[in-house]
């Protein structure tokens, strides 16, 4: 894939989700192609550059993080307004960070006041690959089918992701990357 031309087009992605859900490790392992286990929580830039393709055609991905802001939902709205798709994260091995989602998403909507358009968003259940040794543990996990039928309900896309082992994370941003230019 020749990657190195011109992108025809640039999106703004925003991570959102609770502290420790994993948006900096899933952003590094796009980026980056690793995984750490004791990422500092700043990565010092606001955003990370992804050169993606799409249908033959090459695509830049800015993907902001909120970088310990989570808290200041205020903060956050912000870089909602200026986004052209979320990737909203949740750890699918604690369910206090998936009990946030609605709070996420309804700060998303409403950072969205005056647009006509719906701003794109992927659910993203990380940590996919604790879930079994969590449940063996009999500790409660978060399902597909929560996930799913919570995204469902907000218009969302859904996708089950591990940025430790990789899974879907190409697939993740790829997904939203089509319905961001399908948006346009
Ligand atoms: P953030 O606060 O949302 O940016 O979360 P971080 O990326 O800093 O991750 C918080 C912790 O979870 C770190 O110790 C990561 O190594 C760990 N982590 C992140 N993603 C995964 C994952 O997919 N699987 C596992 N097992 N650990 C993860």
């Amino acid at each position: 894939a020749k990657l190195s031309k011109e992108p025809e087009r640039m999106f703004k992605v925003v991570l959102a989700g609770d502290a420790a859900v994993g948006k900096s490790s899933l952003i590094m392992r796009l980026c980056k192609g690793k995984f750490l286990e004791n990422l500092s929580s700043t990565l010092g830039v606001d955003f990370q550059t992804k050169m993606i393709e799409l249908d033959g055609r090459t695509v830049a991905l800015q993907l902001w993080d909120t970088a310990g802001q989570e808290r200041f939902r205020s903060i956050a709205k912000s870089y909602f307004r200026r986004a052209d798709g979320v990737l909203l994260l949740y750890d699918c091995t604690y369910e206090r960070s998936f009990m946030s989602i609605r709070e996420w998403m309804d700060s998303i909507e409403s950072s969205q006041d005056g647009s006509t358009k719906k701003l794109p968003i992927m659910l993203c259940a990380n940590k996919t690959d604790m879930r079994m040794e969590t449940e063996q543990q009999g500790r409660k996990v978060v399902t597909y089918e929560d996930g799913q039928r919570l995204a469902r309900e907000y218009g969302a896309l859904f996708i089950e992701t591990s940025a430790k082992d990789g899974t879907n994370v190409g697939e993740c941003v790829s997904e939203l990357a089509r319905l961001m230019r399908a948006n346009e």
